[in-house]
């Protein structure tokens, strides 16, 4: 049978991107080759070699380029590192927003072989990606953030009912993805509508109006310090949770490194049309460069990618490719370990040994 050929871009970002990305490639294709697919990767110029090159973290014809794509990698940028003039907006807003890539869905379980502090985590959080309390997406223009004086700072929050419901129904469809047939789908919304009333309250009426149209599904709400206390304390009470921007990104960090560690936490970015895989952790500038940084969230992030993008376009081959993906990178952390897991596994070193292991499958 014939390979048939699909285009994906490819932002590497910085810090640790240029080690992670390329490993998480290299695994995709050998992947989707077994599936038939070859990838046509599209590298666009993005972050701080993108300054370098184009005066700008996101350039006109990276963003000309994705208008035209429906599925790509984004790593890490830094943008804390760039040189002033360089944003009201984070690399990663500026890409969001353009796209409505709203729903941010970030799993956090344990994986065999792997120590972590709650080994019995299993939780997808869905975290809504174009408002909430990241101030610098929420105004048409300017930024949300702003400084009267030099000694006074304000920051908007923007909390939507229709951005609320969009995110709602997201969480309450993988609620019951991830049920099956066998178990009763669980979403808990958090919040913190006893401080900010209006705005998270807002937030959880949508969520709730929303999950009353899925009847299957057992609804809890929380609000955010205590689902940080609960996340440590009894994890395996819990399996979606739904929260705004900010809430859900300090969550998943949270999450992430009870599984184990930030390094094997995977992330998409989604739209109804799009999908951006990018692993939840940052650019990690403190290890960059020396070939130790774990890849497994970048690749488990393409393989989620892999799954959505190819149920919304209908391609089974690259729904298995994911799969693929997810089960060798499972064998190998069985046996390998990065350092941040405890072992001696460098970047390259990890990846290689997951292409062999989707060779052998
Ligand atoms: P951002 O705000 O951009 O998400 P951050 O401030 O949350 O970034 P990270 O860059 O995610 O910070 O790094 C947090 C810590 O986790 C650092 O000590 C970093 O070295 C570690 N870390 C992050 N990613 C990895 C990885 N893939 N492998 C190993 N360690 C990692």
């Amino acid at each position: 049978m014939g390979l048939r050929e699909r285009r994906f871009g490819v932002l590497t970002g910085d810090g640790i991107g240029p080690e992670i990305v390329p490993v998480a490639i290299a695994i995709a294709d050998a992947a989707a080759g077994l599936e038939s697919i070859e990838i046509d990767w599209q590298e666009l110029p993005f972050g701080s070699s993108a300054i370098a090159s184009h005066g700008d973290p996101v350039p006109a014809q990276t963003l000309s380029a994705l208008d035209e794509l429906g599925f790509w990698i984004v790593g890490p940028h830094d943008s804390a590192a760039y040189p002033p003039g360089h944003g009201d907006r984070t690399p990663g807003a500026t890409i969001r927003t353009r796209y409505e890539l709203f729903a941010n869905l970030r799993p956090a379980r344990g994986f065999t072989g792997v120590p972590a502090l709650r080994p019995d985590i299993d939780v997808l959080i869905v975290r809504e990606n174009t408002e909430g309390f990241y101030a610098d997406r929420n105004m048409a223009a300017g930024s949300g953030e702003f400084m009267p004086t030099p000694d006074v700072a304000l920051a908007v929050g923007l909390i939507t009912r229709a951005a609320s419901e969009r995110i709602a129904r997201v969480a309450c469809a993988a609620a019951i993805e991830r049920a099956g047939t066998d178990r009763q789908p669980r979403l808990t919304i958090v919040h913190k509508a006893n401080v900010l009333r209006m705005t998270t309250g807002l937030f959880r009426d949508a969520c709730r109006d929303v999950a009353a149209e899925f009847p299957e599904v057992e609804v809890s709400e929380q609000h955010v310090d205590a689902m940080a206390a609960l996340l440590v304390r009894r994890p395996a009470d819990f399996d979606v949770l739904v929260t705004e921007n900010l809430f859900g990104d300090v969550l998943s960090d949270l999450a992430g490194e009870l599984a184990g560690s930030l390094g094997i936490a995977g992330s998409v970015n989604s739209s109804e049309s799009r999908v951006m895989a990018q692993a939840t952790h940052g650019a990690a500038p403190d290890i960059a460069g020396r070939g130790i940084a774990n890849p497994v969230a970048m690749i488990v992030s393409v393989a989620m990618g892999f799954r959505r993008y190819g149920l919304m376009t209908d391609d089974a081959a690259l729904v298995a490719a994911g799969a693929r993906i997810d089960a060798a990178v499972a064998d190998t952390l069985a046996h390998t370990a990065t350092r941040d897991l405890g072992g001696g596994a460098g970047t390259a070193e990890f990846g290689d040994a997951v292409v062999r292991r989707i060779a052998e499958a």
